[in-house]
């Protein structure tokens, strides 16, 4: 087994990830020589790591015994990073989003198969247990048939870093969480979208979104709620799911959370009324203790392999990629639907 060669392209927050949290999964697979950064400081800091300095892009690009890179910089600069390093004939790992807009993407997509070599998106949240576990009750239907999926990451820190606030940059929530969810959500759903609503939110003042709420509907009859907010000090659950048979949620990542499951329909009485407020109700009165079954959160893992195991043997053993570029393909056109549709509300 001989290892492949990678050089990274962008030693900030996400591929330093990479090289010191991700890669090393796979040290028999993935063996990182080098670093390029636009930055003297980031470039002094991964010096400090033995890695070798490459001064510029053309200096990893002509090094002939690198085989593969992985692009790890600003939304805006993918499309040239990746058809630069194909032309040179290295393999590319690209960081999501994976471009601007799907006229960037189809640009790169053309140079992947002109060369033959492999592309392949980093779309690691395919691998969060809490989206395997939502994975699992959509397949083998616990709380029965999902019908209403809700996936939300909030938090109260407003926009992070730098370049996510310019619009020039591909800055903005919708590009940045908003891919991870929707990535997920297209995984996860078999099925023809037929129609989005979507309002993006611009409470900070930023001329980018700072989130956004994405209503999808399927043509299978799933509906979906998308929500990313940089703005919640309180947050609702990171999954909601409503199912034919029952409800499920997952609160965080520490997979938290519960599935109430209709055990007996004939067990189920007629509601006493209860107080509500200033009323009664008997329709919101919650269900007899005998006709629900309440279950933890089932223990799942991939079936498919880790993303380097992945990459290695598409690249080595002409393997199916796990994300496929079609697949991103369809969540940049899903992306540009909610900007359009967002316009709309405006
Ligand atoms: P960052 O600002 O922390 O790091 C980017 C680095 O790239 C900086 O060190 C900068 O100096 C360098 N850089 C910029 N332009 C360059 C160029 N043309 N050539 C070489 N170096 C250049 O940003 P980040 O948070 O690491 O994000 C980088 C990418 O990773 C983005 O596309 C982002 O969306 C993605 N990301 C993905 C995940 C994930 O979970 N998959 C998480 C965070 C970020």
């Amino acid at each position: 087994m001989t290892a492949i060669n990678f050089a990274v392209i962008g030693y900030g927050g996400m591929g330093s990830y990479h090289i010191h949290n991700i890669m090393p999964n796979e040290n028999e697979r993935i063996h990182v020589v080098g670093t390029y950064d636009h930055s003297e400081e980031r470039q002094a800091i991964s010096s400090q790591h033995n890695h070798k300095i490459y001064s510029s892009l053309e200096d990893i690009l002509q090094d002939q015994t690198i085989e593969a890179v992985l692009i790890a910089t600003p939304n805006d600069s993918h499309k040239e990073l990746a058809i630069q390093a194909l032309k040179s004939g290295k393999h590319v790992v690209c960081e999501k989003p994976v471009t601007m807009n799907v006229a960037e993407l189809d640009e790169v997509l053309k140079v992947a198969k002109e060369t033959g070599l492999t592309f392949m998106v980093h779309q690691n949240r395919r691998w969060d247990p809490d989206f395997l576990i939502t994975r699992e009750l959509y397949k083998n239907q616990q709380i029965g048939e999902l019908f209403q999926i809700e996936s939300r990451v909030q938090g109260a820190n407003g926009i992070p870093g730098d370049w996510r606030h310019e619009l020039k940059h591909g800055g903005g929530m919708l590009l940045d969480w908003g891919v991870h969810l929707l990535d997920q959500l297209l995984f996860l759903v078999d099925s023809r979208i037929v129609k989005v609503l979507a309002d993006l939110s611009y409470i900070l003042g930023d001329e980018v979104d700072d989130g956004f709420i994405a209503y999808i509907i399927f043509e299978n009859g799933s509906r979906a709620i998308i929500e990313v907010g940089t703005t919640n000090y309180i947050k609702l659950p990171r999954w909601y799911l409503k199912g034919t048979k029952g409800t499920g949620v997952i609160h965080d990542w520490d997979l938290s959370g519960e599935l109430v499951i209709e055990s007996d329909k004939q067990a189920i009485q007629a509601p006493e009324p209860i107080q509500a407020g200033v009323g009664l109700t008997k329709t919101m009165a919650p269900p007899s203790e005998e006709a629900t079954e309440t279950k933890k959160l089932p223990n799942v893992s991939a079936e498919y392999d880790p993303f380097y195991k992945n990459f290695y043997k598409v690249v080595r053993e002409q393997a199916e990629p796990v994300v496929k570029n079609e697949e991103v393909r369809k969540v940049m056109i899903l992306i540009e639907e909610i900007f359009e549709t967002a316009k709309k509300l405006k």
